[in-house]
């Protein structure tokens, strides 16, 4: 569901994909809260990269602003050379295998970043500690390349960070290094076994990937217990949210919609892409943690 991009609208839904300073969101979880609140959503999820860091904080302000919480976690996976990105809401988070593959991505998270520092100094002004100042909760932010780019802006070098991707930071781009990241079948079963809710964040979008899960790789997820797709993402084209939705019936799977919203660090905005109440009430019923109101 597409809604118009004003901040007059109320909208009806819940915005299931919002990132924070604990990941490379540009607002705090409170200032995530009080944008769903200011914007009538009815309800919205933290989803910061591979990891939980944000959750108090969300949990403080979803309470002091009444606005329903949903507590989750972006994970970064791979499935045969395809970069997988997966949503993992309510999920036990003490759960000793997902703070392993946590611990496990964020640590080759900041290696890859030092290594994509290195290639740039060679064309660059730019260190390890530039990037390391653009960081806004330390070692409980989970760095990516939206940190490294900040220093290139900072710096006077780039307008802002899109225009840092467009040029420098990209997949083609010969400073890029890949994650190494964990199989997202293995992503689903840890998930699945901490209680929480798998699903596959923005499946169709071409442009972040040379190539695409195929129907066969998204079954293949399904009967290792994903349970959804989100389908209402910018980064599906109107082709691509027609085919997902025809995979999510026949598989039986969720349909989702999320803004992928980072505050001032992306275009997107909060609410431009929502869920509708019925498969939200679905997830908090199959999620081991609850809802915070
Ligand atoms: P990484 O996690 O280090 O691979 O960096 C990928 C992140 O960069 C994604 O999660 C996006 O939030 C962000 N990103 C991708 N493209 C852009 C863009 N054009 N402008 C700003 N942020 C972007
Ligand atoms: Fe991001
Ligand atoms: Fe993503
Ligand atoms: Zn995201």
């Amino acid at each position: 569901m597409s809604l118009p991009k004003t901040s007059h609208t109320i909208a009806q839904g819940w915005d299931l994909h919002c990132h924070s300073v604990y990941s490379d969101g540009t607002a705090t979880p409170e200032q995530m809260v009080q944008t769903a609140a200011s914007l009538g959503l009815d309800g919205i999820a933290l989803a910061d990269h591979d990891t939980s860091a944000g959750w108090a904080d969300a949990v403080r302000a979803a309470r002091s602003n009444h606005m329903p919480l949903i507590r989750g976690t972006e994970i970064t996976a791979d499935m045969d050379g395809v970069c997988v990105h997966m949503l993992g809401l309510l999920y036990d988070p003490e759960n000793e295998s997902v703070q392993q593959l946590f611990a496990t991505t964020r640590q080759h998270r900041i290696e890859r970043m030092q290594q994509m520092v290195r290639n740039l100094a060679v064309d660059f002004p730019i260190t390890w500690q530039d990037v390391l100042d653009m960081v806004r909760e330390g070692e409980q932010t989970t760095i990516g390349r939206p940190h490294i780019a900040d220093a290139l802006v900072a710096k006077g070098l780039f307008p802002n960070r899109s225009a840092v991707f467009r040029n420098t930071v990209n997949r083609a781009s010969k400073y890029y290094v890949p994650i190494i990241s964990p199989d997202a079948r293995q992503v689903v079963q840890v998930i699945g076994q901490a209680g929480g809710v798998s699903i596959i964040a923005h499946p169709g979008a071409i442009g972040r990937n040379a190539r695409l899960l195929s129907d066969e790789q998204i079954a293949q997820l399904a009967h290792l217990g994903l349970d959804g797709l989100e389908v209402h993402h910018r980064d599906n084209n109107a082709e691509q949210q027609q085919r997902l939705t025809s995979i999510a019936h026949h598989l039986d799977l969720l349909i989702t919609g999320g803004s992928d919203w980072h505050g001032t660090g992306k275009p997107n905005h909060m609410g431009e892409h929502v869920t509708d109440e019925q498969t939200v009430q679905e997830i908090i019923r199959r999620g081991a943690i609850g809802v915070i109101k």
